[in-house]
């Protein structure tokens, strides 16, 4: 289920909008000021963000934003203005936005460009991670033959990338997802050091922030840990990185 966290002051827009985001099946989280947007971007690994650009507090729309681009982090964006102006549009997309609705906005269309977005997100990630983006099955051992990491409930299997969680879900990883499971594997219950996963996941430890590490982590832990706040396998080490334990 795509996560779509939705930052929105007005009460009534935001309830209307929260309710029509989770009939189309997203899961939704609702804030409406910045500084909360920040520490739900921080805590939570995000599918889609829908940003309101006038907030209440010391922080709008583009200013969040920004620090959301500065911290490595490349979801996708989607801006809620009231005005629309073509110099309104030009700041928000240079902040570092996707996109640009300027309210009263028709619902459908809203919806539609949700959607336009979660898909590119995909075809990127793909992409991006060409050209092994995708195991090739002819190199793939029989069915329950390749090598497989077995934690908690957990199952992650190195040779076709599929992970069957502890509730029971059967999930394709991406190429960065399967080398991060593999250094844990490699390193287990030993603290590896956030550098250390971007020279060995991403092989560009200079040009990339460490929030790159914490926000896949974020998502691994989503889907092998059963309580995410309170981590069993995937453990935290404050300042450092993270440990793995079976
Ligand atoms: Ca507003």
């Amino acid at each position: 289920m795509s996560r779509v966290l939705l930052v929105e002051d007005e009460e009534h827009l935001a309830l209307g909008l929260r309710f029509n985001l989770e009939n189309a099946g997203y899961e939704v989280r609702l804030v409406r000021t910045g500084r909360e947007a920040l520490q739900e971007v921080e805590r939570e690994a995000l599918d889609l963000v829908i940003l309101d650009v006038m907030l209440p507090g010391d922080l709008d729309g583009t200013q969040v934003a920004r620090a959301i681009r500065r911290a490595g982090n490349f979801v996708p964006i989607i801006m809620l203005t009231a005005r629309d102006t073509m110099e309104d549009r030009i700041v928000g997309i240079d902040a570092g936005a996707d996109d640009y609705v300027a309210k009263p906005f028709d619902l459908d269309e809203l919806l539609a460009r949700v959607r336009g977005h979660l898909r590119r997100q995909v075809w990127d990630r793909r992409r991006g991670e060409a050209p092994e983006a995708l195991p090739d099955p002819a190199e793939a051992p029989p069915e329950g033959e390749g090598e497989v990491l077995a934690f908690g409930d957990n199952r992650v299997d190195f040779h076709t990338w599929k992970a069957t969680t502890h509730a029971g879900q059967v999930v394709q990883l991406s190429g960065k997802e399967v080398a991060i499971m593999r250094l844990f594997a490699q390193e287990e219950g030993k603290v590896i050091p956030r550098g250390m996963f971007l020279e060995k996941v991403w092989n560009e430890p200079a040009t990339l922030e460490t929030r790159t590490v914490d926000n896949f982590i974020l998502r691994l832990r989503k889907l092998f840990e059963p309580d995410p706040r309170n981590p069993r396998h995937i453990l935290g080490v404050r300042g450092v990185g993270y440990r793995f334990v079976r």
